[in-house]
């Protein structure tokens, strides 16, 4: 099978070019027209006949093909389905915000971290995402939201089926990727990845010298709790990942944030607040609150709206920011934990 012209780094584009006896500055051309969403080499046509066709010989663009969407009723999210070339199925979602668009993707099929609360992971890990297939649902996007309105993707969130750590080379790799001026040119501050905390990768990235914001599942203040909602936290402590988490601040002066989902009666007391308050206190961080969103077979209900606003309440009066996520997607399946993958379901949906 043909290569995806979209797993290659700008400076691996140029390499190939020179292979086939191409200057470097055909590099450039070469990613304008990929990243201005051409699908063909032989539309690309300030390069020379024969490099097209060389091209052509050796490589294809792109192997993330949209097979169905699904708009919310007030058009502020859509969501994406996706099939890959052997037939496997990821989900992607747009979110419309003032600011601008921002795309929610996937990094894996499947994901292995287990979290009791979570669609994504139910199946396990099915595999990871090459760089080709996270460029790609990009650029399917855009595709589809059309340039000429000028309402393409300037933000990305990690927060799609996977765990970004987990794939760790082929992330950085694509991050890298759609920052470079040459292709999509996406700044690192409008980009978010959200890991359930994987502390050695934490670090890693930290020291990368890529200023992205990261964001981190906590879901709990304390390790017996989060024991029993994230089988990751049998790996590392919460407060090994609280000191990772100082350490990406350290690093990269960028502020991090803990999403917290609230599930009634599991992690949604005033005292685990209190607890979280103490946990996080004089670290300039930020905490998101989720209200959980049920998923099948899962027996965490959403926490009443009053214990919400207590939560959010004595958080706060301990001098936390704390932020609730807009709701969005529900009724398409396509909110926090709802993304699966869906082989079969999906199809079914
Ligand atoms: N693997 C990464 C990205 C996953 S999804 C991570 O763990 O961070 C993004 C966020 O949605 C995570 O904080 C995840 O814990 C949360 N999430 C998963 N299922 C959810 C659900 N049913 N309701 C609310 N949030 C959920």
């Amino acid at each position: 099978m043909k290569q995806d012209i979209l797993d290659k780094s700008p400076e691996e584009i140029t390499d190939i070019l020179k292979q086939i006896g191409e200057p470097s500055f055909r590099g450039k051309q070469l990613l304008n027209w990929l990243y201005r969403g051409t699908k063909s080499f032989e539309d690309m046509t300030n390069l020379p006949k024969h490099t097209r066709i060389k091209l052509k010989e050796r490589y294809m663009i792109g192997r993330v093909k949209q097979i169905k969407k699904m708009t919310s009723d007030n058009s502020d999210t859509i969501k994406y389905l996706c099939l890959l070339h052997d037939s496997n199925i990821i989900e992607c979602v747009v979110m419309r915000y003032d600011y601008g668009n921002t795309l929610c993707l996937s990094t894996q099929v499947g994901c292995r971290m287990g979290c009791s609360f979570c669609e994504s992971t139910r199946q396990g890990l099915i595999r990871n995402l090459e760089v080709g297939e996270m460029v790609g649902q990009v650029l399917m996007v855009n595709a589809d939201l059309g340039e000429a309105e000028k309402r393409n993707i300037r933000n990305v969130v990690l927060m799609g089926s996977g765990e970004p750590l987990d794939n760790y080379d082929n992330v950085v790799k694509f991050l890298n990727l759609i920052h470079d001026p040459n292709t999509l040119n996406i700044s690192f501050r409008n980009i978010t990845l959200s890991t359930c905390g994987l502390v050695p990768r934490m670090r890693e990235l930290a020291d990368m010298d890529m200023p992205i914001t990261l964001a981190v599942s906590l879901h709990a203040p304390n390790d017996e709790s989060r024991r029993r909602i994230m089988p990751v936290a049998s790996a590392y402590s919460v407060r090994e990942v609280v000191e990772a988490a100082k350490y990406y601040f350290e690093r990269t002066g960028r502020r991090v944030s803990f999403e917290y989902s609230l599930m009634e009666g599991v992690n949604d007391g005033v005292e685990q607040a209190e607890e979280l308050g103490r946990l996080l206190e004089d670290f300039p961080c930020h905490v998101n609150i989720i209200p959980i969103n049920t998923i099948e077979g899962a027996p965490y209900r959403r926490s009443p709206e009053v214990r919400i606003q207590l939560f959010e309440k004595s958080l706060r009066s301990a001098g936390i920011q704390v932020t609730r996520r807009r709701e969005l997607g529900h009724e398409i399946g396509g909110a926090c934990g709802q993304l699966k993958r869906g082989y079969v379901d999906t199809l079914q949906r």
